[in-house]
């Protein structure tokens, strides 16, 4: 979550340090450095999920909440929650007035988050308190991971953006073990992306990159409701290609080597743009006097919710891709951006 990464960081540090050498930004920012020759290739996924934060606990026990990120009101209620707290986690579910009880102008009306509350089972301020609960506390959504009915189909929540803290962990990985003479790559796990993309405005200033991968969970349209001229990113259709977003134009001769190399190694790449959104791309690429950069994603069905859905398949993909484009980034290459 937002400025508690603590927990999450911890782990991508036991991932990360075989790989490289780990060292951290004041923010919190991990960064994974395999030394080489030739210029500095940045990836950069982060290591934030969307959540909220303990406002108020009110004096019947229940806990009053503000989101930390994007949240939809209506995706919220009925869902079971995890508060973060001094004494050990607590289990919450977000509270509904029962359908029985509701008036039918109620019924058709959307509950707004500042109507909703965590129930933590208890029955007075004393009780959630005497469980841990302080104000400040982190909450977070709960949500077990699974394998779908296809084999295929992932189901979890936070696939933004642990899939591109993965996707940046697999490709140390391969260049571990298979030694890198184009460049020099900083993985980074970034902190406070979904609040304005702090940490990665931060660590990049530690890098001072030459070029830039970001690595992100898209958003996939192939769900009833999105029109084709929205997104026809579909799910298993491979890792898109990210041409626009409301705060990064992509460099343009990187975003068609991207689709070179694709094209080259065989695998299927999709087109998306963002008009409402933004990437940690929005800070790298103005980092100094600018910095070619691109974003890559996996496309993920019902991102920022309890359930979100990727295909393997397009995971899969997505590491070939980026490991093949990492490779072509030698010297002449990056200086060919600019
Ligand atoms: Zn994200």
């Amino acid at each position: 979550m937002p400025g508690y990464e603590t927990e999450v960081r911890a782990l991508l540090r036991q991932y990360c340090e075989p790989l490289g050498e780990i060292s951290q930004d004041k923010l919190g920012s991990l960064i994974c450095r395999q030394p080489g020759d030739g210029p500095k290739v940045l990836l950069a996924g982060h290591m934030d999920e969307i959540g909220f934060i303990v406002r108020h606990v009110t004096k019947e026990g229940f806990v009053k909440f503000l989101q930390l990120g994007g949240w939809w009101d209506q995706v919220l209620l009925g869902h079971r929650v995890v508060i973060k707290t001094h004494k050990g986690d607590v289990t919450g579910v977000i509270g509904a007035k029962p359908p029985h009880l509701l008036q039918t102008e109620e019924r058709n009306k959307i509950v707004i988050k500042d109507e909703m509350y965590i129930d933590v089972g208890a029955t007075s301020k004393e009780e959630a308190e005497n469980a841990g609960i302080r104000v400040g506390d982190p909450v977070v959504p709960q949500s077990a991971f699974e394998i779908m009915a296809n084999g295929k189909s992932y189901l979890c929540k936070a696939f933004d953006n642990r899939i591109g803290c993965a996707l940046v962990i697999d490709t140390l990985r391969h260049y571990a073990q298979a030694g890198n003479a184009a460049n020099q790559i900083y993985g980074v796990s970034t902190v406070m992306e979904e609040v304005g993309v702090r940490g990665a405005t931060t660590s990049v200033r530690a890098i001072d990159p030459d070029v830039a991968i970001i690595l992100e969970a898209d958003i996939a349209g192939d769900v009833p409701g999105i029109k084709p001229e929205e997104s026809d990113v579909k799910l298993g259709g491979g890792p898109s290609l990210m041409v626009y977003d409301a705060r990064m134009i992509p460099n343009i001769k990187l975003r068609d080597r991207v689709v070179e190399t694709a094209a080259a190694e065989r695998i299927p790449l999709q087109y998306s743009l963002m008009p409402g959104g933004a990437t940690d791309g929005a800070a790298i690429h103005m980092h100094g006097t600018g910095v070619p950069t691109v974003v890559l994603g996996v496309p993920a069905r019902h991102i920022h919710s309890h359930g979100s859905i990727i295909h393997r398949d397009d995971y899969d993909n997505a590491v070939k891709l980026l490991i093949a484009l990492v490779g072509r980034l030698d010297r002449g290459m990056v200086d060919s951006l600019t």
